[in-house]
């Protein structure tokens, strides 16, 4: 498969991952709700809505750089992120060597 055809493939799963990570954030914003009448473990649902939030926004960027044809490059050293690196972390931000 040609990198470019690649791209369209990351972006479904991107598209999909945002999507369930909207649902996440509903579902949780609903549990929050519930969980102050029941004093309820509002702790670990507020990290959890905390890291949902900051997926969706690691992915609302990688689909703006899809967008732009800015796709797949390090922020760092802006070398080229393989496909397989991709595949695992769609989100990425950097290379491995520039990960912090
Ligand atoms: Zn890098």
């Amino acid at each position: 498969m040609r990198r470019k055809d690649e791209l369209g493939v990351l972006r479904m799963v991107l598209e999909e991952q945002y999507e369930r990570h909207s649902t996440q954030l509903a579902l949780l914003d609903r549990q929050a709700g519930d969980s102050r009448c029941r004093g309820g473990d509002a702790d670990t649902a507020a990290v959890l809505t905390a890291s949902s939030r900051q997926a969706l926004g690691d992915i609302a960027r990688a689909l703006h750089y899809l967008d732009h044809d800015a796709y797949g490059c390090c922020e760092q050293c802006r070398t080229e992120i393989p496909i397989e690196h991709l595949a695992q972390h769609p989100a990425v931000r950097f290379c491995t060597s520039c990960e912090p």
